[in-house]
């Protein structure tokens, strides 16, 4: 009988024998007694607590019984997790080339941000011939691309970090955190990564992580892996509009040229708002959406290793420590939460259009570098902000506001507002900021000139008190970045459960840009059920997600 057995506890340097035997004594039986052990899903536990760090693992495996034993303790078997519906071509396997062309015009997938390669990749092994396009270059272009911005302050409005192949996640942390009850799909979306060349724990780590020089590899696999199975990818061709006949799509409007198009997944991210407008002035049915605003914190690593691990802290298996710390609202002031969590990575400067600012944060694959960082958000909602022609858009003005005003604080082409926390509780700025800091182009700023006061009043309140959380952490350790303004999208682009716009047949609207995902893996997923949707399959109804 094939057996699920979970809270397998093994030390952080374990080996198939040490499972085996971890496995047998959690369930009372001999070794002997099991065969074919698979690893199935493992996290870290190094609660200081624990007499010792510790990976609890999730092990498949056959055991030589006809039923259970009664020494089994409750809850710790469950059932074997079904295969994903369409097997991913492994790493050594021969890609199937090119589909003969469906007599249909081909869909159409716009972005290739995690959304849009999913779907064009779903489409193409079902024999559909995608045609992908994307305003951005290849990955391989828009990395020196994304350097000299750092370095030089240099914009390319269609080439950047948010815009290009790989889209917003190729410069990110590349966490994989999947909250999604839709195990098969996720276990599909990390095999296809590790197909591309992603470290076998993407497989199994509860929170499995890339890091961003591994994206940059993984990605253009990726794309050659949709180009294989019969797929066209167009780099630098940038969606201007939709024809739309009788509320039926049919052509995209792609640099001027009309291509013929009956079905259109739009996959654009939540930074394309010349699409928000163009879709609006077309009368595509959007809605606004609540999103939330605030200020990257970034802290020695050290630090929070020490908080995290306590006496662990150090142990290099162990990995740079991650956090995430909430505040729920009170007495007149909003609630707060952490996002987006970057150890040992760093604070970068994103812009998409000439004049405007935002930060976030990256990783790479070591999380090495000397500083963890995070965004804390305060939530927004469309009450919040003046009110517009076109409602749905009132709330992306709101950001591309707080946007043009850290470019014009900060003074230099795209360099960071910031400012040490404890002169943000004190109201004063000094004039400079700490050396070592991750994001050396910042440059010292008030942030009650940049964000509204419902934000700043929030952020003076939470944030001491959240950092009390871990442990020894000290307030003169920690620097602010601001503005976070691109954490979600702040609207939908409204869909039916079928997953088409509600007003435009043929558009498929999906991922972060829609509104109805958040992070790489909500994202992929989304993508691909947008694909099984035109594909005519049977996906569940599309739910909102969000987890990073
Ligand atoms: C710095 C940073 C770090 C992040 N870190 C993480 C992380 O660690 N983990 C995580 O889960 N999430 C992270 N995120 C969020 C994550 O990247 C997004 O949720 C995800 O990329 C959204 O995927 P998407 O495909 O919906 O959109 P996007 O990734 O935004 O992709 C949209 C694509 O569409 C293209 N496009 C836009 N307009 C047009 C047009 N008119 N014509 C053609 N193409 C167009 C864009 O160029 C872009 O490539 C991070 C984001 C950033 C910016």
């Amino acid at each position: 009988m094939r057996i699920q057995v979970q809270q397998v506890n093994v030390p952080l340097k374990y080996n198939d024998n040490i499972i085996l035997q971890q496995t047998a004594r959690k369930l009372g039986c001999a070794p002997n007694l099991l065969s074919h052990l698979k690893l199935i899903r493992r996290s870290l536990d190094a609660r200081p607590r624990n007499p010792e760090p510790v990976y609890a693992l999730t092990v498949e495996a056959d055991l030589a019984l006809k039923s259970l034993p009664k020494t089994i303790p409750p809850g710790i078997i469950s059932p074997v997790e079904p295969l994903p519906a369409t097997p991913i071509p492994s790493r050594d396997s021969t890609y199937p080339q090119g589909n003969a062309p469906s007599p249909a015009p081909r869909p159409i997938v716009v972005g290739a941000g995690p959304a849009g390669l999913l779907a064009a990749h779903q489409l193409a092994l079902a024999g559909a011939n995608p045609l992908l396009i994307e305003r951005g270059e290849e990955a391989a272009a828009r990395a020196p691309k994304v350097a000299g911005f750092w370095n030089s302050g240099i914009l390319d409005p269609e080439s950047n970090v948010l815009f290009g192949e790989g889209g917003a996640g190729l410069f990110s942390d590349g966490k994989l955190t999947a909250r999604s009850k839709e195990r098969g799909r996720v276990r599909m979306f990390m095999e296809l990564l590790h197909a591309c060349g992603a470290d076998d724990t993407v497989l199994i780590d509860a929170e499995p992580h890339v890091g961003s020089d591994i994206l940059l590899q993984i990605v253009p696999r990726l794309r050659e892996q949709i180009i294989a199975a019969g797929g066209e990818v167009r780099f630098n061709a940038r969606l201007d509009s939709l024809v739309i006949e009788a509320g039926q799509l049919r052509a995209v409007v792609v640099n001027g040229q009309e291509i013929a198009c009956q079905q259109c997944v739009l996959a654009v991210g939540h930074s394309a708002r010349d699409v928000y407008a163009m879709l609006a002035a077309q009368g595509v049915a959007l809605q606004p959406k609540p999103f939330a605003v605030g200020v990257r914190l970034e802290i020695p690593q050290t630090a929070i290793d020490r908080a995290q691990y306590g006496r662990f802290a150090g142990n290099p298996l162990l990995g740079a420590a991650s956090f995430r710390l909430t505040r729920r609202e009170e007495d007149g002031i909003r609630a707060c939460y952490s996002f987006c969590m970057c150890p040992g990575g760093k604070v970068i400067s994103c812009a998409s259009e000439p004049g405007f600012l935002t930060t976030n944060g990256m990783s790479y694959s070591k999380r090495a570098l000397t500083h963890g960082n995070a965004a804390f958000l305060v939530p927004v909602s469309p009450t919040d902000y003046p009110e517009q022609a076109i409602p749905a858009l009132a709330g992306m003005e709101f950001q591309r506001q707080l946007e043009r005003d850290a470019f014009a604080a900060a003074g230099i082409a795209y360099h960071v507002p910031a400012i040490r926390l404890v002169d943000f509780l004190a109201r004063k700025v000094q004039a400079s900021l700490p050396d070592g800091r991750s994001c050396p182009n910042s440059v010292p700023v008030e942030f009650r000139d940049l964000l509204p006061e419902f934000i700043t009043r929030t952020l003076e309140k939470t944030l001491p008190a959240m950092l009390k959380e871990l442990n020894g952490v000290k307030l003169e350790e920690a620097l602010l970045y601001a503005p976070e303004t691109r954490s979600s999208s702040p609207l939908w682009i409204a869909r039916n459960s079928e997953g088409e716009s509600i007003n435009t047949r043929g558009l498929f609207p999906v991922g972060e840009g829609a509104g109805y995902a958040g992070g790489i893996v909500s994202s992929a997923l989304d993508g691909m059920r947008a694909a099984e949707r035109l594909l005519g399959g049977g996906a569940r109804p599309l739910a909102k997600l969000t987890e990073t």
